[in-house]
């Protein structure tokens, strides 16, 4: 390796360490949420990418391999919808032989929205998945139904968090975007239902990422919001993070009924910390959500590139890497255009 990608892992122009790899392995989902892939703009003609675009397992894992080489722990894999990708259990298996720098097992984590998880959970626990994050934004069948679309019913995500559960994929995270006039009256309803379960839910800010989701900040339900209602009623302690990077605040309720999670990206941002590399379902590398470009590995990839070569491309990348949108948000007159969706990406 040339001497500046000497030190690992990898740093970027802040300092920013490169510990995360989230992988988008389809742009397709079953769900049309209206934060994310909404029903008006991702219809019948909505053109999606052929199954050539698609980088194959075996692709992945090559770019995987590299990224964990320059200092990776752990890699989401996550869409579009997952559970799509024929054999997902599959690629699970091949990522979670690789090993880190510090010579540990990668972890491998997925997110899901749940509603193809009951058939799979065995599957994917007996591949090596180490973790599992399942969206669910009510509990309420109407409610569930107009944030998601109306492809499936509340029943499946609960079936899936049940087989989850019962397979011993453990720790399961519920995400739950929070978004006004939706589901801010479910934030107690669902921090109840899983209250002594063992299972985290993390509220999450709405976001602005993509260009299509008609996002208005007056729409985003401030963390210190969500955190007041939830404290109201069961009274809550803060924890420590976990690790520096740690996307979720966490606070543990104080009569012991287990942990929650509050995601602030659009109040209180967490770029100075964050370390984590996106690689899209078509394989281009994307440094932050919010970014308009990426860099094309398919092509290097496909036209016989080495591991070297990659690995220096991806590290280069890395190096060059500033971009902090959310900590920028609010200096900005108005968003970047041509922002990549969270479908593509992989959120
Ligand atoms: N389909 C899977 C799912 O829904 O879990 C994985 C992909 S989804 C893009 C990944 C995560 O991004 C989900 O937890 C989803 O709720 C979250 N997400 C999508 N759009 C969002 C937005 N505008 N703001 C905040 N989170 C969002
Ligand atoms: Fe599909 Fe997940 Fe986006 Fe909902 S958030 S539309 S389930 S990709
Ligand atoms: Fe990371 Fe970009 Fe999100 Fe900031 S805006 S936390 S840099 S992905």
């Amino acid at each position: 390796m040339p001497e500046r990608f000497d030190t690992l892992p990898c740093r970027d122009a802040l300092q920013r360490p490169l510990h995360d790899l989230r992988i988008s392995v389809t742009d397709r989902c079953n769900l049309r949420c209206a934060y994310c892939m909404p029903r008006e703009v991702f219809g019948r003609d909505f053109v999606f990418l052929h199954h050539d675009a698609l980088l194959r397992f075996e692709e992945i894992l090559r770019l995987a391999r590299q990224c964990v080489a320059l200092g990776v722990r752990k890699i989401r894999l996550s869409g579009g919808e997952p559970l799509l990708r024929r054999g997902i259990e599959r690629l699970v298996e091949m990522l979670a032989t690789l090993t880190t720098l510090e010579a540990r097992p990668l972890e491998v984590a997925m997110t899901t929205n749940g509603t193809l998880l009951a058939k799979k959970a065995r599957d994917l626990k007996n591949a090596g998945l180490a973790r599992l994050n399942i969206s669910l934004d009510a509990l309420d069948e109407a409610v569930f139904q107009r944030a998601t679309g109306g492809n499936a019913p509340l029943a499946a995500v609960l079936e899936g968090i049940a087989a989850a559960q019962a397979a011993g994929l453990a720790p399961i995270k519920i995400n739950v975007v929070v978004k006004r006039g939706i589901n801010e009256d479910h934030i107690l309803p669902l921090a109840a239902r899983f209250r002594h379960s063992g299972i985290i839910v993390r509220f999450i800010e709405f976001m602005d990422a993509g260009t299509r989701t008609g996002w208005r900040l007056d729409d985003v339900v401030a963390a210190r919001d969500i955190l007041a209602t939830l404290h109201a009623r069961y009274p809550l302690r803060a924890l420590d993070a976990q690790y520096p990077g740690e996307v979720a605040k966490r606070w543990q309720y104080t009569d012991g009924a287990g942990e929650i999670g509050v995601i602030a990206s659009v109040t209180q941002a967490f770029c100075h910390e964050c370390s984590r590399l996106r690689l899209s379902t078509d394989g281009k590398l994307y440094t932050c959500l919010f970014a308009s470009e990426g860099a094309d590995l398919r092509a290097p990839l496909r036209a016989g590139e080495d591991d070297e070569a990659l690995r220096n491309r991806i590290a280069a990348i890395w190096h060059a890497r500033s971009g902090r949108y959310s900590q920028l948000r609010h200096a900005m007159r108005a968003a970047p255009t041509g922002r990549i969706e969270m479908s593509y990406i992989g959120g």
